[in-house]
């Protein structure tokens, strides 16, 4: 790409956006300069913002949120100095959200050396594999991965209470209680709470959406949920509201998969040269 023409600039934050997970930018630039400057801009900045778990001890110190803690293991990993030293090394490690995420802190805490890892899940236990619901229901499934078989206590219909504190205001332990799920809807089982023992509680609930001041900041109309607004097909795909914009990837769809990051990036460059061209060879 190098070779190509295209210009790297990294470290370089557009917009006032909170600095995402892969983006430890020093350098800031203003998104009018872009549009002066490039005769198409594509928003393809990931849907970075994280839900956040705002119960009592959120301020603790040892809770944090998951991509405050799994990015800094691929810069240790691909070499990078000055990596914070957050580890999960010989604690009792509990992981809030049973997703994908979530099952990356699990594997992650583990080839830390955690003392024990408990991964903690608000939705029921999904039926077995062998059981899934017939088409065209969604296949929810109970997924354990590699992480899970190298060792962790998992557990379901769990709602998180409060953290709680001990000295130096560091995390001890969560409080905890256990729901019962009725018609989609979740109420707490009296006299259900107990406490976990946390030396480290990592939060993987998903994510939101995209950093919403990005897309401010060039002024791009949102959809309900909080992503760019673009459509992926017929005549100005992927442009967004604004001319010359255009988005994709999870900016546009909201967190997905690696998969559909490719295929947008590929169909909104066809788009680009279309729009800036007149035509585009490029495929679909
Ligand atoms: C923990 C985790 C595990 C995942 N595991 C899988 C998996 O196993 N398989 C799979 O298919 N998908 C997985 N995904 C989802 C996958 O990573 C995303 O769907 C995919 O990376 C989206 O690609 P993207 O190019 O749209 O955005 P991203 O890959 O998120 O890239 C966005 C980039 O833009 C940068 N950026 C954001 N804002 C700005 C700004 N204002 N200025 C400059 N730069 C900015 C970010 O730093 C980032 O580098 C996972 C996601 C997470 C968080």
């Amino acid at each position: 790409m190098v070779a190509e023409g295209v210009e790297f600039r990294v470290n370089h934050v557009v917009g006032p956006a909170p600095l995402g997970a892969g983006n430890a930018a020093a350098q800031t630039v203003d998104p009018s300069r872009l549009l002066e400057d490039f005769d198409a801009v594509v928003l393809a900045g990931g849907a970075e913002q994280p839900r956040d778990l705002p119960v009592p001890g959120r301020e603790l110190d040892g809770v944090h949120l998951a991509m405050d803690f799994l990015p800094l293991q691929n810069r240790r990993v691909a070499g990078d100095g000055g990596v914070p030293e957050l580890w999960a090394k010989d604690k009792r490690v509990v992981v809030i959200g049973g997703g994908d995420t979530g099952s990356d802190c699990v594997g992650t805490s583990n080839r830390h050396g955690a003392r024990s890892v408990t991964q903690l899940e608000l939705l029921p236990m999904p039926p077995d594999p062998e059981r899934n619901p017939a088409w065209p229901y969604w296949p929810t499934r109970l997924r354990t991965s590699s992480s899970h078989e190298e060792g962790c206590e998992r557990d379901w219909s769990i709602a998180t209470k409060a953290f709680v504190g001990g000295k130096e205001d560091r995390v001890t332990a969560v409080k905890v209680v256990r729901l019962e799920w009725k018609s989609g809807k979740p109420a707490e089982v009296p006299g259900s709470e107990f406490t976990l023992p946390a030396d480290l509680v990592l939060l993987a609930m998903g994510f939101v959406s995209p950093w919403a001041s990005v897309l401010e900041s060039f002024g791009v109309e949102r959809d309900a949920r909080g992503n760019a607004k673009a459509a992926t097909d017929g005549a100005g795909s992927y442009a967004t509201s604004v001319p010359k914009v255009f988005a994709a990837g999870d900016m546009r769809r909201g967190q997905s998969l690696v998969v559909w990051a490719i295929r947008e990036g590929r169909q909104c460059a066809r788009a680009v040269d279309e729009f800036l061209t007149g035509t585009s060879d490029l495929p679909r």
